[in-house]
């Protein structure tokens, strides 16, 4: 029988990570079998726990359940437990190991897909769940030349920069802060990354005229659709691109931590734009 393996959310019927792993499984020539999983709001423990009990090797977690899985499993790789936030889990020994791939998969999308540098840049991360945690660390292992860190709930914004100021003055980065969108007139940024779920919803955070420096780079995690984020940044005169990128080699990531290979992530990319 194939080892099974799903992403579990809620909602998660618009996820494309079946169809990414059964690619990558083609191409390296593993015998998996990977579901959708919904779980309920107030049930995603006894759904993992079912998953695994009936035999499941691993899960892709989506949201809004990254916090609630760093909860949950029995131990974290280093970067997951840093990000407070878990995205793969992996059944070792009897154990429930977590993991997190949205890093990973932001920076080698942005500057090895899209060929954008991030160091030396005035980054805005937009976003204080469980996919901004994730990628925080990775970003400042880039050194932009700042990084403010804007969020509809100031707190949580505030909460993720402090959490984080060790790791950035270690790493050189001395200009990280937290804002509301409310105090963002004025200032430019060279990268925008949008990593709220609003555009789940068609909608977006408030944003002023003026935001994008020239030869910006705006980038929407969502992917799939024209977000509204994305409709203004372009209107802005800024460059585009969606989470498309970035979801294809978070998977690529947590395909080589359950399966031991990395698949070629390009034709797979191709493949869902339409292009292969
Ligand atoms: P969470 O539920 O953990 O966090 C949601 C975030 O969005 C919070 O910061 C929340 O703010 C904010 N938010 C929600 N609605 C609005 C709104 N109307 N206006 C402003 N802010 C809003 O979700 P995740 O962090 O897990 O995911 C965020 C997005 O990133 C999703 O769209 C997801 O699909 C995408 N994603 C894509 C990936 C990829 O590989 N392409 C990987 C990971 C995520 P508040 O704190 O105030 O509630």
């Amino acid at each position: 029988m194939s080892d099974r393996y799903a992403v579990i959310g809620n909602p998660v019927s618009h996820s494309k990570s079946p169809l990414i792993h059964v690619a990558f499984a083609r191409q390296t020539g593993q015998d998996i079998r990977y579901d959708r999983l919904l779980a309920p709001l107030d049930g995603f423990e006894d759904t993992v726990r079912r998953f695994f009990h009936e035999g499941g090797h691993g899960l892709n977690v989506t949201l809004p359940f990254k916090r609630e899985a760093w909860d949950l499993v029995d131990s974290l790789d280093e970067k997951a437990l840093e990000a407070e936030a878990v995205n793969t889990i992996k059944m070792v020994n009897a154990q429930l190991v977590g993991y997190n791939t949205d890093g990973v998969g932001l920076v080698t999308d942005l500057e090895r897909n899209l060929e954008f540098p991030i160091a030396n840049k005035r980054v805005l991360l937009m976003g204080a769940g469980g996919a901004a945690h994730g990628v925080m660390h990775f970003l400042l292992e880039r050194r932009p030349y700042s990084l403010l860190v804007a969020n509809r709930t100031t707190d949580k914004a505030m909460r993720m920069v402090s959490h984080f100021i060790n790791k950035s003055k270690h790493l050189g980065v001395t200009d990280i802060s937290a804002r509301p969108y409310g105090e963002l007139t004025g200032l430019q940024f060279d990268l925008v990354i949008n990593a709220t779920s609003a555009s789940l919803d068609g909608a977006m955070p408030l944003l002023p005229d003026g935001l994008f420096a020239p030869g910006a780079l705006a980038y929407d995690m969502m992917y799939g659709r024209e977000t509204a984020f994305l409709e203004f940044a372009r209107a802005q005169g800024a460059a585009c691109a969606d989470g498309l990128g970035m979801l294809v080699e978070q998977a690529a990531e947590s395909f080589r931590i359950w399966r031991g290979v990395r698949p070629l992530t390009a034709p797979v990319i191709a493949q869902l734009r339409g292009d292969a």
